[in-house]
């Protein structure tokens, strides 16, 4: 059994980038590579993910700018910072920081982000793209997903991979992406039937569902690659999976650890993804 190592690969996938950012900004740019985090409101969980993304950009060389709106914002105050944010030609993509006040509609606020600043690769416009098979900004975390099954080298042609969880920002790409690998995919959910019937003739497992500790070794087949890209806490309220890793570890080819796997990634590829928006914009190929 191999331990994805999550932290050293997203280390190194940094470098990369820091070093992509430092020879643009040697050649002299006419725009600046940045990006916008818009926060509505005060959710103290996003606030650290919002923290931790400045953070990165920072130590990239990416430029950042913090949106900050109030709780009570009307969509109209919300749409106008996004429309905003499409004219700066500073920004290279932008990120509406989720989850957002009940009162507002995510949907519609996401679909007025400009496509090619969308470096969260959720407006309906970039979906599209992946679904129909094209280049587009892929989704973070199922984008950084993949890069950890390439840096190990997992074979991904004709296997057979189960997904569990089909939201929108993970699930239903992270899905996609494996088909466009020719992977043989089964997308699976809360209404899904003999789910482990399902897991147990899996090749590769990824489990995005927010359940703690939901998959245990009964549900996956000897040598399977497992990925876990929950956050939940256990019930002594540290943080884990949706893997119980204790009891899986041992039937695992390769296996992601919470903390230290997929988590990492996801910040990564959004710089990444920043990058790619860069480039694309000012017809860097
Ligand atoms: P979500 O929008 O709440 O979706 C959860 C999905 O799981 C739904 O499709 C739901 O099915 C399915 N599900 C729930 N219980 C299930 C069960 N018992 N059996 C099978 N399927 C079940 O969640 P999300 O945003 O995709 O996030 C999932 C997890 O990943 C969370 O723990 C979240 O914190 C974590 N996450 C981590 C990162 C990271 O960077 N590591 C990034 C994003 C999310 P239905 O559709 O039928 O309701």
């Amino acid at each position: 059994m191999r331990i994805i190592d999550g932290k050293a690969v997203a280390a190194a996938t940094r470098e990369e980038i820091a070093n992509e950012v430092a020879a643009l900004r040697a050649k002299g740019l006419k725009n600046d590579i940045g990006l916008a985090v818009i926060f509505v409101g005060d959710n103290p969980a996003s606030q650290v993910y919002v923290r931790n993304k400045i953070k990165a950009c920072e130590e990239v060389g990416i430029k950042s700018y913090l949106c900050k709106l109030p709780e009570d914002s009307a969509f109209e105050d919300v749409a106008a910072a996004i429309k905003r944010l499409n004219e700066d030609g500073g920004v290279s993509g932008m990120i509406l920081q989720l989850p957002i006040p009940k009162h507002l509609d995510e949907n519609k606020l996401i679909d007025l982000i400009s496509p090619d600043k969308d470096v969260d690769g959720c407006t309906a416009s970039q979906k599209g793209l992946l679904w129909t098979g094209r280049d587009s900004l892929v989704a973070c975390t199922p984008y950084g997903v993949m890069k950890l099954l390439d840096y190990y080298d997992i074979p991904l042609e004709g296997k057979n991979a189960v997904v569990i969880g089909r939201s929108n920002l993970v699930g239903k790409p992270m899905a996609q992406l494996l088909l466009d690998r020719n992977c043989t995919v089964t997308l699976c959910h809360s209404r899904t039937r003999n789910l482990a019937d399902i897991t147990r003739g899996a090749d590769i497992v990824v489990v995005a569902i927010g359940k703690a500790k939901f998959l245990k070794a009964d549900m996956v087949g000897e040598g399977a690659t497992v990925i876990d890209v929950g956050m939940d806490r256990d019930e002594n309220g540290k943080l884990c999976g949706d893997v119980d890793f204790a009891d899986v570890a041992d039937k695992c080819a390769y296996i992601t650890p919470v903390p230290g796997g997929v988590g990492p990634m996801t910040v990564t590829m959004l710089l990444a993804n920043t990058v790619q928006a860069y480039k694309s914009q000012n017809g860097i190929i």
